[in-house]
């Protein structure tokens, strides 16, 4: 990620500040401090989609497919899809075997 100094529109370095790490121009003494991270929160990480995903409840009511088990060959599994990503990615399709003794779960 490249910062420009808006002062004079040279390229920030990011320097070792006392108690913070900051942007500083090398060309005029313009700096900007980083106070925290900036993080992009808006979508929820896959891992948390698993933990959603891994309620007594989530498969309930869901429709099944012919999608065989990669673990079992049962020939079909129940699937939902979900947007994990930004809005302009395609859904995540994930599956459960059909098969209460399996019970496996993947996605794409
Ligand atoms: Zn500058
Ligand atoms: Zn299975």
């Amino acid at each position: 990620m490249l910062l420009f100094c808006p002062a004079c529109g040279n390229v920030l370095v990011a320097e070792e500040g006392a108690r913070c790490h900051r942007f500083a121009c090398t060309t005029c003494p313009y700096v900007r401090n980083v106070t925290r991270k900036v993080t992009n929160r808006r979508y929820p990480k896959l891992k948390e989609v698993d933990d959603v995903l891994g309620g007594a409840t989530a498969w309930e009511n869901v429709d099944s497919t012919a999608e065989p088990c990669p673990k079992c060959g049962h020939p079909r599994a129940y699937f939902m899809q979900l947007q994990t990503r930004s809005a302009d990615e395609p859904m995540t399709t994930f599956y459960k075997c059909c098969s209460a003794r399996c019970g496996h779960r993947w996605r794409d």
